[in-house]
């Protein structure tokens, strides 16, 4: 029986989301259905809401969930009611051209839920199922392929951190990049998927990280995860800075996690000979850079793009469960903040803001 839950609706760009009781169709054959219990606000959920991407509306935003498994289709297998969750957007078939060459995030196929939205609203209308999953809801259905079991002893918020945030940053390094040890790595930009590649750098072991970052609370959490130097690029030299921490010679990796323009561009300043920058953060689909092409080509560098940290949901969110079970992933402090659905109007704001790490919509 489809259900009536409250959710998160964007009717308009630019404008507070608003909560009504839409209706949740039943999960399909090869869907599963989630009783959401965190969601973490992503900069992704604001940018779509912005317009920053274009897109259809109205629809349900919220992609970076963990929770219950309450029901799922009959081809389900590998969760089963009861089971605790992490929930992303990734949607893969595992057959077509990119999943059989491990790159899952690039999937083509065209799965029911692409279709077709779970959600509509009270008059009946269709919903958007937002980035692939409406997780700012009381429930949600996805597709079988966007969900991994994890140890329900996971608090449920530090949980949501790996359907998006950790994936993506310590994926950049570890997937995209596969960065060996004793490079030298610098990440600009220090939220939630910075700071997890700064810690993705130091699982890796990096020989220095260097985070760049305007705010001070984000540098001194990106030192507690392992950065070995900080850099504020308004008051301080930043490329001198870079200089020093790698002995003359530029970072080996830069990492972008920030959809920021200047903080692209200011990526070329920091790479050294051979190095590569790793694009990691969304920006606004209208935004260009330059760059200057025969730096490129004469110092073999090398620019890839990162796209949820090239992850394999399958693979990647246990492994990272298991690191944070061995304590050497941290989640739980880079959670500052909590908020009740109602309130999900003040969490993205302290998020567009820059406060705190990570806000999470706690149900
Ligand atoms: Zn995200
Ligand atoms: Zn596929």
């Amino acid at each position: 029986m489809p259900q009536t839950i409250r959710a998160a609706v964007c009717r308009a760009f630019g404008e507070p989301m608003r909560i009504e009781d839409v209706t949740l169709a039943d999960p399909g054959p090869d869907e599963v259905l989630v009783a959401v219990k965190a969601c973490a606000i992503c900069h992704s959920d604001i940018t779509y809401a912005d317009g920053g991407w274009g897109g259809d509306l109205p629809l349900v935003l919220g992609h970076e969930a963990a929770g219950l498994v309450e029901a799922v289709g009959d081809n389900v297998s590998h969760v089963r009611p009861g089971d605790t969750v992490v929930v992303t957007l990734i949607r893969a078939c595992g057959a077509c051209h990119y999943c059989s060459a491990g790159r899952d995030y690039l999937c083509e196929t065209v799965f029911d839920l692409d279709r077709r939205s779970p959600l509509t609203d009270a008059s009946g209308a269709p919903l958007g199922h937002g980035l692939r999953t409406g997780a700012f809801a009381e429930k949600l259905v996805v597709e079988k392929s966007q969900l991994a079991r994890v140890d329900p002893a996971i608090p449920f918020e530090s949980a949501s951190l790996l359907a998006c945030g950790a994936i993506t940053g310590v994926g950049a390094v570890t997937n995209t990049a596969k960065m060996p040890r004793g490079a030298h790595a610098a990440v600009i930009g220090c939220g939630g998927v910075g700071l997890n590649a700064v810690q993705g750098a130091r699982i890796a072991g990096a020989a220095s990280i260097i985070a760049i970052d305007l705010s001070r609370e984000k540098l001194d959490a990106a030192e507690r995860l392992g950065a070995t130097a900080t850099i504020d690029p308004i008051h301080e030299d930043a490329v001198d800075k870079v200089l020093a921490a790698t002995g003359g010679r530029g970072a080996d990796f830069v990492f972008v996690a920030s959809g920021a323009p200047a903080a692209l561009e200011s990526a070329a300043s920091y790479v050294g000979k051979a190095g590569t920058v790793v694009i990691v953060g969304m920006p606004h689909s209208d935004v260009t850079i330059g760059y200057n092409p025969s730096n490129v080509a004469s110092w073999g560098q090398r620019i890839l793009g990162s796209k949820m940290g090239s992850a394999c949901v399958c693979r990647d969110v246990p492994h990272l469960a298991g690191l944070y079970g061995d304590g050497v992933l941290q989640l739980d402090w880079l959670v500052t903040a909590r908020y009740t659905l109602d309130q999900i109007n003040e969490a993205i704001a302290a998020t567009r803001a820059g406060q705190g790490l990570r806000n999470v919509i706690v149900f």
